[in-house]
């Protein structure tokens, strides 16, 4: 290759992101607990709708999303016609980042934040910062110490991966009003679902005219292997994304598919109530074997242990027992090691396991 053909300033100081494993080496047992699924899947008339999907497959899709926006909309309780959709909410993400932040602006994400938020803003030529946390919680002070006229974005997870930790409406209100005027807070909901009651920052983002909201398919409505997610805020916001949003994003499958499943809240509600009963019930089994956590607000519970040597050792153990978890050192938790809460089965046997790799040494 030539030096003179070079990619745009950034884009070579994106290191690749590295998904959950999801085997282990001669094992056809193992339990993947390293990506947040849901262990239950999508909703049967999720997968229905799928099905129906293969009859079309000649057709392109819509371009407007009209009739998945709408049945967000319904159930949400939210004007469709500020909601955009997207190929997963990292689609989303990326569109922000293209759209609002480039060369000499900033984009603002916490320090155990998503990797999503540092790949999407070297991408847009914008510079990444990560701004401290408290005992692994979002800092509002610190994000607002951190603005400067050169802040376009500033991204929060509530609740947060790999942390588990949320911050209350009035602190992310606290946080929208302080920003500058030049900045949009984006509020990353890929968990909110998992939180009884809570809204993911809809109502803040239909009021204010800086608040963004992104939301996902992939997390409890167990549809990460299609790709679909969304965001809610301000028109104005909406239209500049659907300006640079290929017409053809989504296929009349993912399309069919998030529709069905964000109709079928009864089993959303089900998977909610099972994931929160089966946290609680891990949460107290590995502290008992001495492993501390925060309280989680997801679905998956981040242990930590005495040092990263302890994390590693258990991780290796776990994958011994055909149990593949996430280590989190790329997000500045070397020490720690991410579970997501699975079905009861996989609960029972990674709490076991861990119990006794700690009751080894
Ligand atoms: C899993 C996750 C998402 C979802 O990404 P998709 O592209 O919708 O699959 C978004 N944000 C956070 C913080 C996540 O953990």
């Amino acid at each position: 290759m030539t030096e003179s053909i070079r990619p745009q300033p950034g884009i070579l100081k994106i290191a690749l992101y590295q998904g959950g494993a999801a085997h282990v080496a001669g094992r056809s047992d193992a339990v993947k607990l390293s990506s947040n699924e849901n262990p239950f899947g999508p909703s049967e008339k999720a997968k229905e709708a799928f099905s129906r999907a293969v009859h079309t497959l000649h057709r392109y899709p819509g371009t407007d999303h009209a009739a998945l926006r709408g049945a967000i909309g319904e159930v949400h309780g939210l004007d469709p016609d500020r909601i955009i959709c997207g190929v997963g909410s990292d689609e989303i993400i990326h569109f922000l980042c293209q759209a609002y932040a480039g060369p000499r602006s900033e984009v603002l994400f916490t320090e155990h934040g998503f990797l999503m938020y540092r790949i999407s803003a070297l991408a847009a030529g914008a510079t990444p910062v990560a701004v401290r946390e408290r005992e692994r919680t979002t800092d509002v002070d610190a994000l607002l110490a951190a603005c400067n006229t050169k802040t376009r974005l500033v991204f929060i997870a509530n609740p947060n991966n790999p942390t588990g930790t949320m911050i209350g409406l009035a602190e992310v209100e606290r946080l929208a009003r302080g920003l500058p005027p030049q900045a949009i807070l984006v509020l990353d909901g890929a968990y909110a679902e998992y939180v009884a009651g809570y809204d993911g920052g809809a109502e803040l983002a239909t009021r204010l005219p800086n608040v963004f909201m992104t939301r996902t398919f992939s997390k409890i409505y167990g549809l990460g292997g299609l790709r679909i997610g969304w965001g809610y805020g301000p028109r104005a916001i909406i239209d500049v994304l659907n300006r640079i949003r290929g017409p053809f994003n989504l296929s009349a499958a993912q399309q069919e598919t998030a529709e069905a499943a964000v109709r079928d809240q009864d089993y959303a509600e089900r998977c909610r109530a099972e994931n929160a009963r089966l946290r609680v019930w891990l949460t107290e089994a590995l502290a008992e074997h001495g492993v501390p956590s925060d309280t989680s607000m997801a679905n998956f519970v981040l242990a930590r242990f005495a040092d990263e040597a302890e994390a590693v050792a258990c991780d290796g153990y776990l994958q011994s027992q055909g149990l593949i978890v996430r280590q989190v050192a790329g997000y500045g938790l070397p020490n720690c090691l991410r579970i997501t809460v699975g079905d009861e089965a996989s609960c029972r046997r990674v709490a076991h396991a861990v119990g006794q790799f700690k009751g080894s040494r």
